[in-house]
């Protein structure tokens, strides 16, 4: 239970606040704000992260990152981008979004040398771009920062330590507990009790739903090693680019048993070409490029792959199709999946085995070996024991859907920090002596990435904004899981209406759920493209006028079906 809060205030001191404009509700597209002082009275603010998501549901599945117009509403320019880490879902916005601002941006090695890139991709000055090691600090306006390296499943990552005025907030970014990282240091337990008691912490919400530890990358890379070493033909490991530490331990693993390596994959290139750059990878052992195994006897070749998802245009899906121009699987090969299979891509990962199938090739997965993977996240003893370190008086639990930060707070106030709020994109926070408020609600409209621009996703039923204005808006999220046929609906139905006469829900959902029990389709970009006119249809049956409809089909983890 938590203690009844006894506070006297001699003199008010400047809110802090908070708002997250991507990765609450949503795995994907981080961008959170923190801004120091009274809004409208010389508020400074910063930016953390820049990531984008990719929309399953839409067609040729194009990138979404975050909505900055109520940064607009709220005159909000941040005066620096601080970036946590080098995953998408953090930095890859950034190229798309920062010309906005134009402010310095912070990031540590490997996620400046990606951003980088990214910028030169798009034309971009990257002088902005400042490196920053982890464990060290920088000062901006009213806010101090330091950079405190944790583990995760890119090298680098570092939770910030947010300082302004006499605030102290710990923005864990992705972290888990991992006593044997492969690269880089175990997290260090001294740093972050040092830090304790902080005010609030912001934090990593993902596995908060899941008992016990995550797997530490050294098991992962002892298991690898192990069934490697058993394989007799050819071997193709596919994994995520990004995690270096499962690169490494691929690579020294073949090693072992004498097996030369090749990857295969534009993002598998640039990704172990930057980190080279870096000094990372010293140990991978020389590559060998794809057009030269053909000369190897199968026992001597293992190759990385990308396309664990089932991505029809990666190494893998060509693999499976046999369209690859120099490397054709045989019987007696093996393919191990070394990563998760991310919802809403099961189908296509199913597609996916059953061409590798026909190979008569071995396919190990997270389904029949989950030794071989590891979760970049942390569950529920390895949240404990951090908030055991940090002692946060307060919570606020991100990056996760609804059900997420909903078990993360739980979590939290178990342990007896207080957890008011689960926030969602868009909220305006504020933190003051009288604790965490909602202050105000902003919703966002979807933007995303198409023809080399950044634009507002239209809604279904309009094709202007005069009729939104005069219809009002809808945003409907519909979470859904893959069943053996189609697709169910899961979890709540996230509805959010302006301007529009009410629905009534649960006639809503009952004949959504009758609806997507008919349809049966293999992606959500499917799924979408058959539902949308029977939406717009039930709408007008239903609805006096029409209104203008924002309709997003997320994927959530099967296990909430009991699997
Ligand atoms: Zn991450």
């Amino acid at each position: 239970m938590s203690q009844p809060r006894v506070q006297i205030r001699p003199r008010r001191r400047p809110a802090l606040h908070f708002l997250p404009l991507g990765g609450c509700g949503e795995i994907g597209m981080n961008l959170s704000l923190y801004g120091h002082g009274e809004r409208g009275q010389g508020d400074e603010w910063i930016a953390v992260d820049c990531g984008m998501m990719i929309r399953q549901d839409l067609p040729d599945n194009p990138l979404q990152v975050p909505d900055l117009s109520t940064l607009e509403t709220l005159s909000i320019r941040p005066r620096a981008l601080i970036i946590t880490h080098g995953h998408e879902d953090h930095i890859g916005a950034a190229a798309w979004l920062w010309p906005k601002w134009g402010c310095p941006l912070y990031a540590t090695p490997l996620a400046a040398g990606l951003l980088r890139a990214k910028f030169v991709e798009r034309g971009l000055a990257t002088d902005a771009i400042q490196v920053i090691e982890p464990g060290e600090a920088l000062e901006t306006g009213p806010f101090t920062l330091r950079y405190l390296p944790l583990t995760h499943s890119i090298p680098e990552s570092c939770a910030l330590l947010i300082a302004a005025g006499d605030y102290r907030v710990l923005h864990t970014g992705d972290w888990k507990l991992d006593p044997e990282p492969l690269i880089g240091p175990a997290i260090s337990a001294a740093t972050f009790r040092a830090i304790a008691p902080v005010d609030l912490v912001v934090g990593d919400s993902t596995n908060a739903p899941m008992p016990g530890h995550s797997r530490s990358e050294g098991e992962v890379a002892e298991a690898l090693s192990h069934t490697i070493a058993r394989c007799q033909g050819r071997v193709v490991v596919s994994c995520f680019a990004s995690n270096l530490a499962r690169v490494l331990a691929i690579g020294r693993a073949a090693e072992r048993c004498g097996r030369r390596v090749s990857l295969m994959g534009r993002s598998m290139e640039r990704m172990v070409g930057v980190a080279r750059g870096l000094g990372y990878l010293d140990d991978l052992p020389p590559l060998v490029p794809v057009t030269d195994l053909g000369y190897l006897p199968p026992e001597e070749v293992l190759v990385i792959a990308t396309g664990s998802q089932g991505e029809p245009r990666a190494a893998l899906s060509r693999l499976s199709r046999g369209r690859h121009p120099h490397f054709e699987l045989m019987a007696g090969d093996t393919v191990i999946f070394s990563a998760k299979a991310i919802p809403g891509n099961e189908r296509l990962i199913d597609r996916l085995k059953r061409g590798l199938q026909h190979f008569n090739v071995a396919i190990l997965d997270d389904d029949n070996h989950p030794e071989l993977h590891a979760s970049g996240h942390p569950a529920q003893e390895e949240l404990r024991t951090f908030y055991g370190w940090v002692k946060p008086r307060q919570l606020l639990p991100v990056h996760g859907e609804a059900r997420h930060q909903q078990a993360h707070q739980a979590l939290a106030e178990e342990l007896g920090i207080q957890a008011p709020l689960t926030p969602v994109n868009g909220d305006l926070i504020r933190l003051d002596a009288e604790g965490l408020t909602l202050e105000t609600r902003h919703p966002q409209r979807p933007h995303i990435v198409s023809q080399n621009a950044v634009s507002a996703l239209p809604g279904l039923g309009s094709s202007d904004g005069s009729h939104r204005s005069r219809h009002g808006s809808l945003y409907l999220a519909i979470p859904v899981a893959a069943t053996d046929t189609g697709w169910t609906r899961i979890g709540r139905l996230m509805l959010d209406a302006s301007q529009t006469s009410p629905i009534d829900e649960t006639a809503f959902a009952d004949w959504l759920d009758d609806c997507l029990e008919e349809i049966e389709v293999d992606t959500l970009a499917e799924l979408r493209l058959a539902l949308q006119p029977r939406l717009l249809g039930w709408l007008a049956d239903h609805l006096h006028r029409v209104p203008e409809v924002h309709l997003q089909i997320l994927a959530v983890e099967t296990e909430m079906l009991g699997k």
